[in-house]
């Protein structure tokens, strides 16, 4: 049991508390934002399509690493689909 456990009423003093969680990709541990703008992940940048494909293979989110991997991973993608178009 690593996980640290906050005393209900301190919860209350601390709104934007950050939840530990594991990244399901890489089963790093990190900070999920989601209590500050409504996830995927704060600082980064993402675009739609990621976005999309994440919120359907993943239930929760991913560490920063991973989400901008996969921001690499799918620009790198959408390139690839339209030099096989032409
Ligand atoms: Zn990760
Ligand atoms: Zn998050």
């Amino acid at each position: 049991m690593g996980e640290m456990k906050i005393p209900r009423f301190l919860t209350s003093l601390l709104p934007t508390i950050k939840r530990a969680q594991l990244c399901p990709e890489c089963g790093q541990e990190f900070a999920c934002e989601i209590g500050l703008k409504g996830c995927w992940c704060g600082q980064v940048k993402l675009s739609e399509g990621t976005l999309k494909v994440l919120r359907v293979r993943y239930k929760s989110c991913l560490c920063r690493r991973c989400l901008e991997w996969a921001e690499r991973e799918y620009q790198r993608h959408i390139e690839m689909q339209l030099e096989s178009d032409s």
